[in-house]
């Protein structure tokens, strides 16, 4: 026996003992700071980045249209990481080049619906990939079914893809490059679609899979063909909202948010959903119209459907109005302007949000497990 009182360690042990104190003393102490970085490294995981966050059709600083890229990678698979892109607004290739990413490595694209401030940049997306990936299999489009709706006319997504490069087709573009790089479809970038309409799901749909990955999609108010979307990975899932509001169309009602996005989030880890700060509504005299407020979710609506839902992370994008803005130039105030994250932070706790919140700008990410 060894009296250690005088070491200062205050114990008594026997020798053997003692080696086998100082080992597990190690272990615990030092251990940790060589495994933990390469578990992690072998551990798979699940990214998602706002690749644009400008809502509506006009431009501001710089802000690309409203996209998010899910990206989930098992390090320790021969596979490359699959690339999933939700929306394509204007600029999204470019967005994607910021993060080195480029258009051959996503390998399907999911359209919530076909206003123009989602799908801005689809023709330049499917044009890039035209020129330089036409050897590639076609790229999956997930889109909502042809819907006929209450005013008479038809939303389709399908005519979108088979039209998405017209206009260069009509200029003789198509054709001129086609006679120097005569690998690229004669008919241009519309044929390198797979296009999957999707009938619309009144409960979460799977709608594509690809190994222990799927997409489930719900139908959703906003527009006759509006879809939310919810990737589920063995790293965790996120539920991509758009912009997604109440069936009922405007008050009274109990809440802005969408009831089949909520049952779409449940136990979700991420939620990106476009996001309206409630001063825009009618009531503080912005001027922003009504029924396009009241179809938007509000934040503070979100915060407390992403509590019931169990949501950890809150990812705000498509926000109503762009940080900072003051003045917009189709004569609506922005009451309280400007305004900043934690303007938007502070609705979203005021609704009872708990969780991590991400107020945009383009490019914010996550990745779950988180980095230590
Ligand atoms: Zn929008
Ligand atoms: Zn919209």
């Amino acid at each position: 026996m060894r009296n250690l009182a005088g070491a200062g360690f205050g114990i008594v042990v026997a020798e053997n003992e003692f080696a086998m104190a100082l080992v597990k003393l190690l272990i615990r102490f030092l251990m940790p700071l060589v495994v933990t970085p390469l578990s992690l490294l072998s551990t798979p995981y699940l990214e998602v980045t706002l690749t644009g966050t400008k809502g509506g059709p006009n431009v501001y600083k710089g802000l690309a249209g409203a996209g998010t890229l899910v990206t989930y990678a098992d390090p320790d698979s021969e596979q490359d990481p699959l690339r999933l892109q939700f929306d394509v607004g204007r600029s999204t290739a470019l967005r994607l080049s910021e993060i080195d990413v480029t258009v051959d490595q996503i390998q399907a694209i999911f359209i919530t619906h076909t206003h123009n401030d989602h799908v801005d940049g689809l023709a330049n997306f499917m044009q890039l990939r035209w020129h330089y990936f036409s050897d590639l299999p076609k790229i999956d489009f997930i889109c909502s079914a042809d819907v006929i709706g209450s005013k008479g006319f038809t939303t389709s997504g399908t005519q979108l893809a088979h039209h998405i490069a017209d206009p260069y087709l009509a200029s003789g573009e198509i054709k001129q490059r086609h006679s120097e790089r005569p690998f690229t479809p004669a008919g241009g970038p519309a044929e390198l679609f797979n296009i999957i309409p999707v009938d619309r799901p009144f409960e979460p749909t799977i709608v594509w899979q690809k190994g222990d990955v799927t997409v489930s999609a719900i139908a959703s108010t906003h527009t006759p063909d509006h879809l939310s979307f919810r990737v589920d990975t063995p790293a965790g899932s996120v539920v991509i909202g758009g912009d997604a509001s109440n069936d009922v169309r405007k008050p009274p009602r109990d809440t802005s948010t969408s009831a089949a996005v909520e049952r779409l989030s449940q136990g979700a880890d991420i939620l990106v959903h476009s996001s309206t700060h409630p001063n825009m509504g009618p009531e503080a005299g912005g001027g922003m119209p009504a029924p396009i407020f009241y179809r938007q979710s509000t934040v503070d609506d979100l915060g407390a459907m992403a509590e019931r839902a169990g949501i950890r992370y809150f990812m705000m994008t498509h926000l109503t109005p762009p940080l900072g803005q003051v003045d917009r130039k189709d004569r609506w105030h922005i009451p309280g302007a400007p305004l900043d994250e934690s303007d938007y932070e502070a609705a979203a706790r005021e609704g009872g949000f708990t969780g991590t919140v991400i107020v945009g700008p383009d490019l914010s990410s996550i990745r779950i497990p988180e980095e230590n």
